[in-house]
């Protein structure tokens, strides 16, 4: 029993709690517990926490891997949608003073906090994980180390190479900031209810130089447009995206410009945003940027 009153490697004691207090697990919000310790204290091992760490837990469910970081003497806050959940984990983890526990969907609440982490991990369901994860790094929310429990095929999202089929706008928005590097992968029987695929932990720390924080957004959209069809060229791709972000250019002005950043950065004009690696990707935003705005100073 880790905290003396639910022992999380069993799931027939986490069903029992969850029935005695009316609860059931929800699979809209990814509610699958990773009831493995082992699995558990390898995470928190890849995150690095010291005592007195500032830690972010997104989703800590009734507090399995909570329970773990405070033991290393971290200063917690959870983040949980569910509402019964964070009732129970009040309960759980009453009178301690080291943790403190949100309620709500952490793409809301984060930016409430007046404190920024200096590690964050979670566990994340599928759809949420990809919005929460660009939400913190468009908004500057990028500390020193995330370590992240995702589905593997959002795990290869993140860090897939340039032509593979994951291969996509989040790959190289992520790359734009952090390195991501897959940890390990952890097999369905580590959790309660059992989830029908693989899990993959990811760790993501901060690049020396990331796009700066004013240009995030922008970068983001521009990289959305180039890949939102695999198939068409560049050129066609960026036809959209170019009547906003060069809206006073007329579209074969702006298909000369594209043509002349892309053959700056080596490139042909019908190349594909795929072939492209994240940071041929940057250094053409970055000449379209420039070429179209010379009097200001270069991005670093
Ligand atoms: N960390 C726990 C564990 O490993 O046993 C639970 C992980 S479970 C896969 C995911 C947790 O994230 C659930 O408790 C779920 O309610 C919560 N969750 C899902 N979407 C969320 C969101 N947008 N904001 C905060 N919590 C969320």
């Amino acid at each position: 029993m880790e905290n003396g009153v639910l022992n999380y490697d069993s799931p027939a004691a986490i069903r029992a709690f969850l029935e005695r207090n009316g609860l059931a697990t929800n699979r809209r919000f990814g509610q699958n517990f990773l009831v493995d310790r082992q699995v558990r204290e390898r995470i928190i091992e890849a995150l690095g926490v010291e005592a007195g760490m500032r830690v972010w837990e997104i989703g800590p469910g009734l507090g399995a891997m909570t329970e773990l970081i405070l033991e290393r003497g971290a200063i917690l806050t959870a983040f949980e949608i569910d509402y019964g959940f964070v009732r129970l984990l009040k309960e759980l983890f009453a009178g301690r003073d080291n943790v403190s526990i949100v309620q709500g969907d952490m793409l809301k609440t984060w930016r409430a906090q007046a404190v920024r982490p200096e590690r964050i991990f979670g566990n994340l369901p599928y759809n949420a994980a990809f919005d929460i994860i660009a939400d913190l790094i468009v908004r500057g929310c990028v500390p020193p180390r995330m370590v992240f429990t995702l589905q593997r095929e959002a795990a290869s999202r993140m860090t897939a190479r340039p032509g593979s089929k994951d291969y996509s706008a989040f790959t190289a928005f992520c790359a734009s900031v952090c390195d991501a590097r897959i940890l390990f992968d952890v097999g369905s029987s580590a959790f309660w209810p059992q989830p029908r695929v693989t899990s993959t932990v990811v760790q993501l720390v901060p690049k020396g130089e990331p796009v700066p924080l004013d240009q995030r957004r922008q970068f983001f959209d521009f990289v959305r447009a180039a890949f939102s069809s695999r198939r068409k060229t560049m050129r066609n791709a960026l036809h959209l995206w170019a009547r906003t972000a060069f809206a006073s250019l007329k579209e074969d002005e702006f298909e000369d410009l594209l043509q002349e950043s892309l053959k700056h950065i080596g490139f042909g004009a019908d190349v594909r945003a795929e072939e492209l690696g994240p940071e041929e990707l940057l250094a053409l935003y970055r000449t379209l940027m420039r070429a179209w705005r010379p009097d200001e100073p270069c991005p670093p």
